[in-house]
């Protein structure tokens, strides 16, 4: 996607996501996080038992519907 691209979709602000590992918010397409210097793909035990998995999921889906305008 161009620059030109995301801004015709009003995408300028930075997407927050979730950390994996120590569930804090990082910028998303995050490698290392900063807070816990993990791999923020890395799925914590507590990021698993917390059914974060399936709320960042939801928030995905939600961001996904709204870019789409659907
Ligand atoms: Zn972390």
């Amino acid at each position: 996607m161009t620059s030109k691209q995301r801004k015709r979709q009003g995408n300028l602000v930075p997407t927050l996501i979730l950390c994996r590992n120590c569930i804090q918010y990082i910028y998303e397409g995050t490698k290392i996080c900063p807070h816990c210097n993990v791999p923020a793909e890395q799925e914590s035990e507590a990021y698993i038992k917390g059914n974060y998995r399936y709320f960042e999921a939801k928030k995905c889906i939600e961001r996904i519907l709204k870019k789409t305008n659907l």
